[in-house]
């Protein structure tokens, strides 16, 4: 069975752990480096990007699980996730994980509109409008050649993929739709089968 880590260091990894298991996956709460060894994908949930940041490096996970994504395992960055895999942020010199060619900004619909949600259907996912929770999240102001846009919201990308990484501006764990967590689980199966063929 596949087993899918979700960092949990601080933040809202709980729901995804539940997810996971709910879509019938094995998952496995990632504290330190060792625990990257044995996982097929990894999520980094939201929360609060900067404290998440510090942790892994205080942890000293960080380069461990560069080095995991550059080699091409899954991840999934939902909100801060996202903060934490762009390469560079707008008006912040911080770069925490810096794999992704996106630029991301943060708390990018400014302090009053704290949180929002919407349904909408995203075609790559669902055919279903689904919903989408935003809380003080962040947008995509500038993707790289290699990134595909999955999806805009009001003309803001709020989800997009480079390769093994996905990343989302939302919050599926917070509801109780489980498509995204399908659609990452889709991309985990995939990349197992690449690995596969390449051995062979
Ligand atoms: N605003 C948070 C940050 O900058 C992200 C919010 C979230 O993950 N819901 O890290």
């Amino acid at each position: 069975m596949k087993k899918i880590g979700v960092l949990a260091l601080q933040g809202a990894f709980r729901e995804h752990v539940e997810k996971i298991e709910e879509l019938g996956y094995q998952a496995i709460e990632v504290r330190k480096s060792e625990d990257l060894e044995d996982i097929d994908g990894i999520i980094l949930p939201g929360g609060e990007s900067t404290a998440m940041g510090r942790l892994l490096s205080d942890f000293r996970m960080k380069a461990p699980l560069i080095e995991k994504i550059k080699s091409g395992m899954p991840v999934w960055g939902t909100c801060a996730g996202m903060i934490l895999l762009a390469k560079e942020l707008e008006d912040d010199a911080t770069v925490h994980l810096g794999v992704m060619d996106i630029v991301v900004k943060r708390n990018a619909y400014g302090r009053q509109i704290a949180s929002f949600e919407v349904d909408e259907v995203i075609e790559r996912i669902s055919d279903e409008a689904i919903p989408l929770v935003f809380i003080r999240a962040p947008y995509i102001v500038a993707l790289g050649q290699e990134v595909e846009l999955i999806h805009s919201v009001d003309g803001n990308i709020v989800a997009a993929r480079q390769e093994n990484m996905l990343v989302t501006a939302f919050h599926p764990e917070l509801t109780d739709n489980k498509k995204c967590h399908a659609y990452f689980l889709k991309i985990v199966e995939d990349f197992a089968c690449t690995q596969k063929k390449k051995s062979v």
